[in-house]
């Protein structure tokens, strides 16, 4: 008898042993309903670690399959962004300047484009819509910490970029595309607070992810190894309207249209964030986290992948 196996295991294979002139299956009930174990799946400790595969045995480097990994975000981290988010709240709802971008591009190293249409306020059929607040600086941290190259509003957009293709940020989102330096773009948008969810993925019920639905399974593995549990997809499925996650698509780039609750964003108004939100704090960290590891262990993987596919 394995040394593994408790009381409940003795017991029952004693039971076993004399109930052997028995019919196997009946045996089998039997010995379960006593306690006796059966086989059982393979217990963390005894997983060998991923050393090779950039992406792991697990299928990503962000679950808890092995053991945790250190925490990368830090305290300075989130006090930068709640900074960033004040300071944005302050031209949510203003129009840019006579011949100013309503956008800004920020170019990083990552194969990941960020883009955060609602990080500002929008127009939508005549009407403004209020910012995604939060998004903004969400899209900004992953810049800082991720290298990736980030679209994001800065101003009252004229056009919503999520809504309509004939607009400035599409087409600089189609000038960066063609430059074939990106494998894939995240769409940051914010949900209601009611909403059930931490999370929604957006992926055209899986079309905008171009036959890699793995992206999407990724991208809510990181999200559960931080902690974060109701996730959704397609409830917002970026297919109706020219949403941004369409268009990346359509120009042959994987898009997922990321809609985080607002519990996890960081609010800002008239350039004062929220305060006396601990928990949003902490979960804002966690979300950022999630993207963080998806972010670099992607990145891995391309370059792993390049170095593959180019000859010796
Ligand atoms: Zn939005």
């Amino acid at each position: 008898m394995s040394s593994t196996q408790g009381q409940g295991g003795s017991r029952g294979c004693a039971v076993r042993r004399a109930l052997g002139w028995t019919h196997p299956t009946f045996v089998f009930l039997l010995v379960i309903a006593a306690g006796c174990q059966v086989p059982r799946a393979p217990q963390p400790a005894e997983v060998p670690q991923a050393t090779s595969a950039p992406w792991g045995d697990n299928g990503h480097r962000c679950g808890r399959a092995i053991h945790p990994q250190r925490a990368i975000v830090e305290i300075e981290h989130v006090q930068q962004a709640i900074d960033f988010e004040r300071a944005l709240s302050l031209h949510y709802e203003q129009p840019a300047g006579l011949g100013e971008p309503w956008f800004a591009v920020t170019s990083g190293r990552s194969s990941v484009l960020v883009a955060a249409g609602h990080a500002a306020a929008t127009t939508r059929e005549g009407k403004l819509k209020p910012a995604d607040s939060g998004t903004g600086s969400l899209a900004d941290a992953l810049h800082r910490m991720a290298d990736v190259t980030v679209v994001a509003s800065t101003a009252l957009s004229p056009s919503d970029s999520n809504y309509y293709d004939d607009n400035h940020f599409k087409r600089e989102l189609a000038r960066l595309l063609a430059t074939g330096r990106y494998a894939l773009v995240l769409d940051l948008h914010a949900s209601h607070a009611y909403r059930p969810y931490d999370i929604d993925l957006g992926t055209m019920g899986g079309e905008s992810l171009l036959g890699r639905p793995r992206i999407a399974a990724d991208l809510l593995d990181c999200f559960a190894a931080e902690g974060l549990t109701a996730f959704s997809e397609n409830y917002f499925a970026a297919a109706r309207a020219a949403t941004v996650t369409k268009y990346v698509a359509a120009h042959g780039v994987p898009g997922v249209q990321i809609e985080i609750n607002d519990t996890c964003l960081i609010l800002a108004k008239n350039g004062q964030a929220i305060e006396g939100r601990e928990l949003q704090m902490h979960r804002f960290s966690q979300v950022l986290q999630g993207l963080l590891r998806f972010i670099r262990a992607w990145d891995e993987r391309q370059a792993a992948e390049t170095q593959s596919s180019s000859p010796p």
